[in-house]
């Protein structure tokens, strides 16, 4: 923006002066000098939930011209993106991918964890001093309160004297809200249920806009309840596992868990709107509401940059419920391309072809279903809970004579009571320590480390690194355990994540459209450095906790 202000300026005062009768030929600062920043009108932050980043690649032949096979074909691919931390969850993810640090920095160290201050479990977006505008439920009832550092769309906002847009879209609350930042326009979300509606905070407005109560009224959340087919015949899906299996989720009412589902039959055994989150007619109904935004608030209109945030829910919930391995997950992809297609065919038409930049990328990636693995004779496995707690308890009371010193647990990590430990004379070290080497004597638990580990050792590589780098100070707890690779603690069908193994940490990272070149790289490049490389792009200041680096071989200009 500032940069195209001062060449209109430039070019002005060029004028002015050659009308003048001055001689100034090949002004070196109009004809050689690098430019400042290529702003956009408009950037569309994508994220996609639960995208590996092998899914490029396993359903690049069924994918169309002008979906994912146009970002990479005209962008730039970073083949070797990950996360750098765990817990790789979806709170922490969207996070992370729009302030460019990690949660050590921002704070949200899971989508739900037990906050030592007040001593109860709270939800990365939660926030009850706000109320729901559009619903009469508490789903409205959020703010990005609890990410303690601002997000590249805070710092546009700040750099345009808040006149570029920002305005964050999910299905999913947090993929909405945290994306778009402190000081975002709006965040809207959808309530499923009976409501079946857009919805937002009292944080960002008091009544939804003219525009969303008409989306609301227009009956296109209807338009979805119908039987959910694979796009094209089943038999052509070679890239998936068979469609009836043991590894899949079945909803409430169906006796295989082959294709068709049929939504409207499902409808009211499977929470009524709340279904369609679980079929790709999520994703579809996002770009809708999207689009409908891009159109009303006319985003990308004027010089000013504007940005998206839009974030893909329905790949996630898919994936939890049929697993990395279905018929499934492949026709959510296929069918998130041609999404893409009508996502950048639209841009074209309003924003205008190389007016605006995209970048996409996931939240966190995921695991093939254990059980599956497991049937192929690779280690994986379940953790046996019930057999851990039991036997946890146990050693507390033996150790400590109480199960109290335990707090609460919640991502893998165990909070001690500090006070009890002190009334009982017991050094919190030694208490982790203890309690550290304890669970590593449990089936399916590979590794733990303790808090004192966190706070006095520089992790350069491997496991230890990534979890300090989730690891926050002020929140986190004092003894972390990590299962073995392919060990998780859910049930036995469908995909999980949020582990700190490659698998759940490798994602895409797409590049496109204006100031970015067209290319790929195997480097290995961080989620941390996307929110710095917009920020170059758009020549702002960076997200005030940053700790990635502008990935420099994605820009046009130096
Ligand atoms: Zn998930």
């Amino acid at each position: 923006m500032k940069k195209n202000h001062f060449l209109c300026l430039l070019a002005v005062v060029l004028m002015s002066s050659l009308s003048q009768g001055q001689k100034r030929k090949n002004d070196p600062i109009v004809s050689q000098a690098a430019p400042i920043a290529m702003a956009p009108k408009l950037v569309v932050g994508i994220v996609v939930d639960q995208m590996r980043y092998d899914y490029l690649t396993r359903f690049w032949d069924q994918y169309g011209d002008d979906g994912f096979k146009r970002l990479v074909g005209e962008g730039f691919n970073c083949k070797n993106h990950h996360y750098n931390y765990a817990p790789t969850s979806t709170g922490p993810g969207h996070a992370s991918v729009f302030t460019g640090t990690t949660p050590a920095t921002h704070g949200v160290i899971g989508n739900n964890w037990f906050d030592k201050q007040t001593g109860k479990d709270v939800y990365c977006a939660g926030d009850d001093n706000y109320t729901s505008v559009g619903s009469s439920s508490d789903a409205g009832q959020m703010s990005p309160h609890r990410m303690r550092t601002t997000t590249v769309t805070d710092e546009l906002r700040l750099h345009t004297q808040k006149r570029g847009k920002v305005i964050g879209i999910a299905l999913k609350d947090r993929g909405a809200i945290l994306p778009a930042g402190h000081t975002a326009n709006a965040a809207y979300w959808f309530e499923g249920g009976t409501l079946g509606k857009w919805i937002t905070s009292s944080y960002y407005m008091e009544a939804l806009p003219q525009w969303v109560v008409d989306f609301n009224n227009s009956g296109q959340a209807d338009a979805y309840k119908k039987p959910w087919n694979t796009l094209r015949p089943v038999h052509t899906y070679a890239e998936s596992g068979t469609d009836a299996n043991a590894y899949e989720g079945m909803f409430k009412g169906e006796t295989t868990s082959a294709f068709p589902h049929d939504l409207p039959q499902l409808w009211e055994g499977n929470g009524h709107y709340e279904i369609l989150k679980t079929t790709p007619y999520g994703n579809s109904l996002t770009l809708d509401f999207a689009l409908a935004a891009v159109e009303a608030e006319e985003l990308g209109k004027d010089l000013i940059t504007d940005f998206l945030t839009l974030s893909f829910s329905s790949t996630d919930y898919v994936g939890h419920f049929f697993g990395v391995n279905s018929k499934e997950i492949e026709d959510t992809y296929i069918r998130l391309d041609l999404e893409l297609a009508r996502l950048l065919g639209t841009l074209d038409e309003k924003v205008g072809k190389g007016e605006y930049t995209i970048f996409l990328t996931a939240d966190h990636a995921a695991l093939d279903v254990p059980a599956y693995l497991k049937d192929s004779k690779i280690p994986a496995g379940y953790l046996d809970m019930k057999g851990i707690r039991e036997r946890f308890a146990g050693y507390l009371q033996y150790k400590f004579g109480t199960t109290d010193v335990v707090r609460s647990h919640s991502n893998g990590q165990i909070f001690l009571d500090h006070k009890i430990l002190a009334n009982l004379d017991i050094d919190i070290q030694e208490a982790q320590e203890d309690i550290a080497r304890e669970l590593l004597d449990y089936p399916g638990i590979g590794q733990t480390y303790t808090a004192h580990q966190m706070w006095s050792t520089d992790f350069t590589q491997g496991i230890p690194y990534l979890l300090q780098k989730g690891y926050n100070q002020k929140r986190s707890g004092d003894v972390l355990t990590v299962p073995d690779p392919a060990f998780v603690s859910s049930g036995t069908t469908g995909s999980t994540h949020g582990s700190a193994q490659i698998y759940d940490t490798h994602v895409p990272l797409l590049l496109f459209g204006k100031g970015i070149k067209q290319g790929s790289t195997v480097h290995r490049t961080e989620i941390p450095d996307i929110a710095p490389t917009i920020s170059v792009l758009l020549g702002i200041a960076f997200p005030n906790g940053t700790i990635g680096k502008p990935i420099a071989e994605v820009l046009e200009f130096k």
